[in-house]
């Protein structure tokens, strides 16, 4: 973002699947959301650099009910499908009117998995400097990972700064399953 010289960067989100489990009830919007989801949408939704666009299928009236739910947990959405910021201009590059602007999307149809990826999401936020690990997570991983690779400490110097979510315990595991 420095490096291009933006101000800003938009982040699209769908709801469904992304962010909340879907009910598949018609006039009841479903409110349980996937492990991590809010706490990441919290961190982003705080970062003045970053404007969020909730990007979904739902009815005009239940998107003012999302807005109200998210806005009720301290996520604050800019736009809801669409980005008026962005514009199309008269002989310019790019036409916006039907294909709203924006720089990273979070949509379960196009490869992310609710279930499991807001860790690796976290994870990101952490290293950006957007979240920060509580004692109570670092101890946790602390328990279950150093018992595990203790044997391997060298490699595992990086789980001072990480985040600690059983979620992300579990992320990890596989991935040092997988490194080693
Ligand atoms: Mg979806």
């Amino acid at each position: 973002m420095q490096r291009k010289g933006w101000k800003w960067t938009y982040w699209a989100f769908d709801l469904h699947s992304t962010v909340i489990k879907p009910n598949y009830e018609a006039g009841n919007i479903p409110t349980e959301f996937y492990p991590l989801a809010l706490e990441c949408l919290r961190a982003i939704s705080k970062r003045p650099e970053i404007k969020m666009m909730m990007f979904t299928c739902s009815h005009p009236h239940e998107q003012e009910q999302y807005l109200e739910l998210f806005k009720s947990k301290g996520v604050n959405f800019d736009f809801v499908n669409k980005n008026p910021e962005v514009k199309t201009e008269q002989g310019g590059y790019g036409y916006y009117k039907d294909k709203p602007y924006f720089n990273v999307l979070f949509e379960d149809k196009a490869g992310f998995n609710g279930e499991t990826d807001w860790a690796e999401v976290k994870e990101l936020l952490i290293t950006l400097g957007y979240m920060k690990n509580t004692l109570e997570e670092i101890a946790i991983i602390r328990d279950k990972v150093e018992d595990l690779y203790i044997a391997e400490s060298g490699k595992f110097a990086f789980l001072n700064n990480t985040v600690m979510s059983p979620e992300y315990i579990q992320w990890l595991e596989r991935k040092v399953l997988k490194n080693g």
